[in-house]
């Protein structure tokens, strides 16, 4: 029997100062409308919790989970916050119109 290993979660990057954000919460303005996406996210350096549209996120897809993150300016410190990215936040974030990049070109 093969079991495998237990299921695990997202596995990002450890010993990042203990952020205790582990995902970007993303609201809806509109009802249902995919227009007005804003991205929640916590800023690591000053700790501000930043409201970000779709144009100031940046996601960049690496050949693996592990060089897949994401990243956006702080508003508040200026300061640029980079962040691994599980499925599902790539997920969210192209939903949202995010801009990707991909680090790996195919063929
Ligand atoms: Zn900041």
């Amino acid at each position: 029997m093969n079991g495998g290993s237990a299921v695990s979660g997202v596995q990002g990057l450890q010993g990042l100062q203990g952020v205790p954000e582990m995902s970007a919460a993303v609201a809806f303005a509109g009802m249902k409308r995919v227009v007005d996406v804003v991205f929640r996210a916590g800023c690591p350096d000053c700790r501000a919790n930043v409201e970000l549209g779709a144009s100031a996120l940046r996601l960049a897809i690496g050949a693996t989970s592990k060089t897949t993150f994401y990243s956006f300016t702080c508003p508040e410190c200026g300061v640029a916050v980079r962040k691994p990215a599980g499925e599902r936040i790539v997920e969210l974030l192209t939903g949202g119109g995010v801009r990707t990049l991909r680090l790996h070109s195919p063929g």
